[in-house]
């Protein structure tokens, strides 16, 4: 395929084969592993370009840059926005931002805001079930106090043997309609996208797997997307099966978003994926990072899957 004047000159000409992870997490966030930790092993399985992409929150970057600088692997700051879009959860993810952005700042901080009086709301739905010293158990998780999130009480409630493993606990326990469920208001998708796009960055919806919206909701979701201003869609995503694979490779051609691919990495036993362990994009899929000329100086590395 030619990429038609989105590729640097002198740039290599083949980005399929380039190991780029643009989607994991750290302490910062939900992920078990400091940033710079979360770095080294993104370079010892061989990721080439990687974004860190903590829920709401830039608090990583400056560490992880700088041991990617140390150990030479190219870094692209990022964030993931939470959204709220009708009555589903959305994700966008902002890539290339500048994380000292005031406006991006500002509204990630209001996001963040409102979480520590939902987890004690949920600790209260969690004790009414029977589950007592969920907010104390959930806190031990914590890398941020300013990040409180579902996946801290997933943990503890594993921990304390309520639950077999962290998918069963949210299925039984933090998903709508079940008691350590609670409703929030995260920002706009509109403002998140323009947050991103003010800091410098592109705008690129997460997972869209992942929505419980049908085909129609689904549309009209990445049909406002693109308008509000976003520019990309995971397709290769730790979050997706190989079937979501093929089935948003066709919404990211029929919708003119580039390809982004990202592992979602949080831990290495949780994980579906480690860092840069997944499949290469499609040769019939333009790469979100074709134009970037800080990824594209590189050669390529992936074998074919
Ligand atoms: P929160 O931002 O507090 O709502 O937490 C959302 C995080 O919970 C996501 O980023 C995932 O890391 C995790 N999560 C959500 N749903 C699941 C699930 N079904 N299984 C495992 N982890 C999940
Ligand atoms: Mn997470
Ligand atoms: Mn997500
Ligand atoms: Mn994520």
């Amino acid at each position: 395929m030619k990429l038609q004047g989105s590729t640097s000159p002198g740039a290599h000409p083949d980005p399929w084969h380039l190991n780029v992870d643009l989607h994991c997490h750290s302490t910062v966030s939900d992920g078990t592993l400091a940033p710079r930790e979360v770095v080294r092993r993104a370079h010892r399985n061989g990721v080439q370009a990687l974004a860190l992409t903590d829920h709401d929150e830039v608090g990583g970057l400056a560490a992880a840059a700088d041991e990617a600088a140390r150990v030479g692997l190219c870094f692209i700051p990022g964030v993931e926005v939470s959204v709220s879009w009708g009555d589903e959860t959305i994700h966008v993810v902002g890539l290339r931002i500048d994380a000292q952005d005031a406006a991006l700042l500002d509204g990630l901080a209001g996001v963040r805001g409102g979480r520590e009086e939902r987890a004690m709301a949920m600790a209260d739905g969690l004790a009414k079930a029977g589950i007592e010293g969920a907010y104390a158990g959930a806190l031990k998780y914590v890398g941020n106090p300013d990040l409180i999130s579902r996946s801290h009480f997933a943990r503890y409630l594993v921990e304390a043997g309520i639950c077999s493993d962290i998918r069963q606990v949210f299925q039984r326990y933090l998903v709508q309609g079940r008691p350590g469920y609670v409703p929030h208001r995260w920002a706009r998708l509109a403002q998140a996208v323009d947050w991103i796009r003010g800091a410098g960055g592109v705008a690129v919806l997460a997972h869209p797997a992942r929505y419980r919206l049908g085909e129609t909701g689904l549309w009209a979701l990445v049909h406002e997307f693109r308008e509000a201003g976003g520019r990309g869609i995971e397709v290769v995503s730790g979050s997706h099966t190989q079937a979501d694979f093929v089935r948003f490779g066709k919404w990211s051609r029929e919708f003119d978003l580039p390809a982004s691919r990202g592992s979602d990495f949080h831990d290495p036993v949780e994980s579906n994926y480690d860092l840069g362990l997944l499949p290469r994009l499609p040769d019939s899929l333009v790469p979100l990072w074709a134009g970037w000329a800080e990824v594209m100086q590189m050669q390529p590395t992936l074998a074919d899957n």
